[in-house]
């Protein structure tokens, strides 16, 4: 049961009634009244003494479908508004196209963004063409980033970013999901303490936990450096926003290891409208391979507070050491089974090795990617 507190108000456990289920039984929740204390609390309404909340994942009809949602007069008109007359015109036999051809996807993709570089264009398109996402459903965009040397903008690069809701879609497909326990929220000093082994000032931390319809629970963790705003500040994005969808990325990452695509950021697609993000690029997104901590360090080095930060370097793994190039192919490494094999085929370890190697006494407790623990495990080993 959850009391009534500053953290939750009255109103909050009246929402969470609408929006959650028992997490023992799967029953409904209501509002109490403790006469002896005078406050509210939220409870099972099958066995007062159930512990836990859950809020099961539902796609809204624009999450799944796109503008395919929307009557045609309200779709040309949106698609006009957000995109421009003569690109929507053009774009419109592609609405709500779920399975895209490579060749479709970089149509769509080169109509938004004529400047992006085709490598670019090419590697989105992959991403939609692979994991059935649509540009015109706000799952995929293309960022320009002005990159700067000595403080001088000197170019621009492009990446491919996914959308939160596109990640919470992907997973949607493998299989149900719920939040557990009014998650994504910050973490406190305490929770990290425990599971990091040390206080991080320098960043607002959030946890993500999450439960498949097997029982399965993930839990995921995310920052955002605190002296670093977010893209679309302007518009409501905050730095607490930003550490919850890295948090629940993480937490699907764990999840459903295998099935999210690895190697793209992942970014918060409402305040993405419009087909451009002006973020000046302070550090990039972590690419494929992980960069080494060295290089990414100077690079965020050369921000100043207050710049506006699509992504700063990704913390809380430790930095891999520039010269290390482990010769298993680390795309390989998706989910934790391909770890303990890779770890079995090249350090002679068994998977309870791997966990004490890692600090852990269960997967469950792992914080990092399979390939992250590869790369950790294999880094120890030069
Ligand atoms: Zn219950």
């Amino acid at each position: 049961m959850i009391y009534e507190d500053e953290n939750n108000t009255r109103e909050k456990l009246f929402e969470f009634r609408k929006t959650n289920i028992c997490a023992v039984c799967k029953g409904g929740l209501d509002v109490f009244l403790d006469a002896d204390l005078g406050k509210a609390f939220l409870a099972c309404r099958n066995d007062r003494s159930h512990q836990g909340i859950l809020r099961i994942y539902e796609p809204t009809p624009f999450e799944e479908k796109g503008y395919e949602a929307f009557n045609i007069p309200t779709r040309r008109e949106m698609m006009s508004e957000e995109l421009g007359t003569g690109k929507a015109t053009k774009l419109v036999k592609y609405v709500g196209v779920v399975s895209l051809t490579r060749e479709q996807a970089m149509e769509i993709l080169s109509t938004i963004w004529p400047d992006a570089p085709e490598v670019e264009v090419l590697k989105a398109a992959m991403i939609c063409h692979q994991y059935g996402l649509n540009p015109l459903m706000k799952h995929v965009f293309l960022i320009p980033f002005k990159r700067r040397k000595g403080g001088q903008v000197v170019g621009e690069d492009w990446v491919a970013v996914l959308g939160i809701k596109a990640n919470r879609l992907i997973a949607h497909r493998a299989g149900d999901y719920s939040y557990l326990d009014d998650t994504p929220r910050i973490m406190t000093a305490q929770e990290q303490e425990r599971i990091f082994g040390e206080v991080d000032d320098s960043k607002v931390w959030a946890i993500t936990k999450l439960r498949d319809s097997k029982g399965n629970e993930a839990p995921g963790y995310g920052p955002w450096p605190l002296d670093e705003v977010p893209y679309g500040a302007e518009k409501g994005n905050t730095k607490t926003n930003m550490a919850f969808i890295r948090s629940e990325r993480n937490a699907l990452d764990r999840l459903f290891a295998g099935e999210m695509p690895q190697g793209v950021e992942v970014i918060d697609e409402e305040y993405a409208s419009g087909q451009i993000l002006e973020g000046e690029a302070v550090g990039e997104p972590p690419k494929g391979g992980g960069k080494s901590g060295e290089q990414a360090e100077n690079e965020s080095g050369e921000g100043k507070p207050g710049t506006a930060v699509l992504s700063p370097p990704e913390a809380r793994t430790e930095a891999t050491p520039a010269a290390q190039k482990p010769k298993r192919d680390l795309n390989t490494i998706k989910t934790f089974g391909d770890l303990y094999q890779a770890c079995l085929d090249d350090f002679n370890m068994d998977r309870q090795a791997v966990w004490d190697e890692l600090g852990v006494s269960s997967q469950i407790d792992i914080v990092e990617t399979p390939r992250e623990c590869y790369q950790r495990i294999a880094a120890a080993r030069q």
